[in-house]
C-alpha cells in the first residue's frame, strides 16, 4: 500500500491536453494561408489587397510570382490593378531568397505568393519552414487543378501543408450557370483532356487555344455552350 501523496495518476501521460504551462510557451509560428479557385475568380486581386493590408499595419512583405499572365515580374489582376513582384524561379531556393532580405538589413514579415500552384513541392516546403522557424506569415494563391482537372504538384503540398484553406469563389459561373470550378482547355471548340500541364494563357498561341471555366457536369462532357438549335428543328419539311 502507497501513502495517498505519492499515488501517480497514470492516465496524465496519456491525455492529449497539455499542461496550462506547456500551452503558454508554445512556440509562435507563422501561418500559410491557401486561397485557390478557378481563373477569373479574383485571387490576385485579392492577393494585392492583402498585400496593401499587411504594409498599412508596417508589416515587411515580399511579392513573389510564378508565370504571371503579363510576362513581367508583378502581379496584375483583370481588373487592371498590378505591383512589382520577384519572380521565383524554377529551382529557387525561397529560404536563400528571404535570407537575402535579411542580410541587407530588410525585414521579411509576410510573403504573398501568386500562381502558386506552379512552385514545386520542395517549395512549398521551403515555405512551411519559413513559417515554422522565421515566423513569416505566408498567403499563397492559385489554381487548383489543372486543365485535366488534376491537382497541380505545389497546390496538391499546399493542401496537405497549409494551416487554412480557403476557396475563393467570385462569380465564376459555367455557362449553364452553376459554379465554376474547372479550368478547361479549349481548341476548335473541343475540350482538349492531354498535353503539358503548364500552358500559360494570353500567350502566342491564344488565338487557337483558350481556357474556359466550367462546372464538374460540363467538364466532363466537354459541353462548352447550350446545344443551339439545329436548323432541321426549325424547318417545316
Ligand atoms: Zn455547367
Amino acid at each position: 500500500m502507497s501513502e495517498p501523496g505519492s499515488i501517480i495518476d497514470a492516465t496524465d501521460a496519456l491525455s492529449s491536453v497539455p499542461a496550462a504551462g506547456s500551452r503558454r510557451c508554445a512556440p509562435q509560428t507563422g501561418r500559410i494561408r491557401w486561397y485557390f479557385g478557378p481563373m477569373d475568380c479574383g485571387k490576385s486581386t485579392l492577393a494585392l489587397q492583402i498585400d496593401h493590408n499587411q504594409a498599412r499595419q508596417g508589416r515587411h512583405g515580399l511579392v513573389l510570382v510564378r508565370h504571371d499572365r503579363s510576362g513581367r515580374p508583378q502581379i496584375s489582376s483583370r481588373i487592371g490593378i498590378s505591383r512589382q513582384a520577384t519572380e521565383v524561379a524554377d529551382d529557387a531556393d525561397l529560404r536563400q531568397l528571404v535570407r537575402s532580405r535579411w542580410a541587407s538589413g530588410q525585414r521579411v514579415d509576410y510573403l504573398v505568393v501568386d500562381e502558386a500552384q506552379f512552385l514545386s513541392t520542395e517549395q512549398v516546403e521551403q515555405l512551411a519552414e519559413l513559417a515554422d522557424d522565421a515566423q513569416v506569415d505566408v498567403y499563397c494563391f492559385g489554381i487548383a487543378t489543372d486543365f485535366r482537372s488534376r491537382m497541380f504538384p505545389g497546390a496538391r503540398r499546399l493542401f496537405e501543408l497549409a494551416d487554412e484553406l480557403h476557396p475563393v469563389q467570385v462569380e465564376v459561373l459555367c455557362w449553364c450557370g452553376l459554379q465554376g470550378r474547372f479550368n478547361a482547355r479549349v481548341s476548335g471548340g473541343r475540350v482538349l483532356r492531354e498535353g503539358d500541364t503548364v500552358m500559360v494563357a494570353d500567350t502566342d498561341f491564344a488565338d487557337e487555344v483558350r481556357y474556359q471555366v466550367l462546372c464538374r457536369r460540363h467538364f466532363r462532357t466537354g459541353e462548352l455552350a447550350a446545344e443551339p438549335v439545329s436548323p432541321a428543328q426549325l424547318s417545316f419539311s
